[in-house]
């Protein structure tokens, strides 16, 4: 049988990291073949609730579940661990300023990706998931110089799926016959989700919808899910964030169908103008090792101009943390 493999969740004792923790355990992130040894990040008065989270994982007796870890020191968190699942993050309190937010996050990933740095396994690979996500990712990576930065990517998977039962609602077909969906730029409300180069029964998404729904009903929906799901649950969206991270990594993990693909926040090698370093939403492949941006898909203006707009807040985002000294 196979060595477990370390996976470390952060703000492992929130909502997310509640939904996260028994799908990984049950063998849902890295597949029924790969034992795992959970190891769980939290802030020192969550350290408590994490216990309880650890109690109701053994409670459910599962056969790949080699043993659980829980600590508030991320250099214990990280050491040895080959999939990390960044959620714990500062929320945005009332009245924040950006600057207060990226301030209080560099506080958390700035120590964070140090202790990859020093710590984690060769093989390692990074998610982001804890808002503002892309920015986050951007911190924690800076702080790794030893590991390749494309091993630091940012969630835009919840984005994507939204995305894909939107326009399969509205063709009335199954979610499996939509391919080819792309995020591009931030996981904020300036995402860009493109219909242009999907494919919905062999033919362009965007053609089969009239523009006026896919201006002001289906990009406006997708982006602003999240405040949808709030406003009706009256909590923010937990488990399909879950999902969407158990998503990622398994796609990362075990590859792409061939003939598709899917959206994730990566470092930008500066493809389809999105300036190098960033780290932004784009179509990716991959082979089951590392992702690749899908090349030379023609954008045009509506798509350029949203496209430029998301990535432009990035940009802002990073001369933010840059000039606060994060990165
Ligand atoms: P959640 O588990 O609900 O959310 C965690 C993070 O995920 C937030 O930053 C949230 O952003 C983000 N997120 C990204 N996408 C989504 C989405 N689609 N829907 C909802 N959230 C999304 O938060 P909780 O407050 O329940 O739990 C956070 C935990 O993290 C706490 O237990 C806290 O102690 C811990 N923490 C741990 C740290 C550490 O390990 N060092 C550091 C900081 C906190 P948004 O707020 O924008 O919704």
């Amino acid at each position: 049988s196979t060595a477990p493999v370390k996976v470390t969740v952060t703000g492992a004792a929130g909502q997310i990291g509640y939904a996260l923790l028994f799908r990984i355990a049950s063998g849902q992130l890295l597949g029924p073949d790969t034992p795992v040894r959970l190891s769980l990040l939290e802030i020192t008065p969550a350290l408590k609730a994490a216990e309880g989270t650890a109690m109701e994982l053994d409670d459910c007796a599962f056969p790949l579940l080699a043993g659980i870890d829980i600590s508030d020191d991320a250099n214990t968190a990280f050491d040895g661990t080959s999939v990390a699942l960044l959620v714990g993050a500062r929320p945005r309190g009332p009245g924040m300023e950006r600057g207060d937010l990226l301030s209080a996050n560099g506080g958390i990933f700035k120590p964070q990706g140090e202790a990859l740095n020093k710590g984690a396994a060769d093989d390692i690979r990074v998610l982001v998931v804890g808002n503002p996500a892309n920015t986050n990712a951007l911190i924690a990576q800076s702080h790794a110089p030893d590991i390749p930065a494309e091993r630091f990517t940012a969630m835009t998977r919840l984005d994507h799926n939204r995305a894909v039962t939107q326009i399969a609602q509205k063709l009335g077909v199954g979610v499996s016959d939509v391919h080819k969906l792309t995020i591009w730029g931030n996981h904020s409300a300036t995402q860009y989700p493109d219909l242009f180069h999907a494919e919905v029964g062999g033919r362009s998404a965007a053609e089969q919808v009239e523009q006026e729904w896919l201006e002001n009903t289906f990009i406006p929906t997708v982006a602003k899910r999240g405040a949808a799901i709030i406003d009706a649950r009256g909590a923010s969206s937990a488990a399909s964030a879950a999902n969407a991270a158990i998503d990622h990594v398994h796609t990362w993990v075990h590859g792409t169908p061939e003939g598709d693909w899917t959206s994730a926040a990566i470092v930008s090698d500066g493809s389809y103008g999105v300036p190098e370093g960033l780290i932004s939403s784009f179509p990716v492949t991959s082979d089951g090792t590392s992702w690749k941006i899908v090349q030379g898909l023609e954008i045009d203006d509506f798509s350029r101009a949203k496209i430029d707009a998301s990535v432009a807040e990035l940009s802002e985002e990073r001369e933010a943390v840059r000039s606060l000294g994060l990165i």
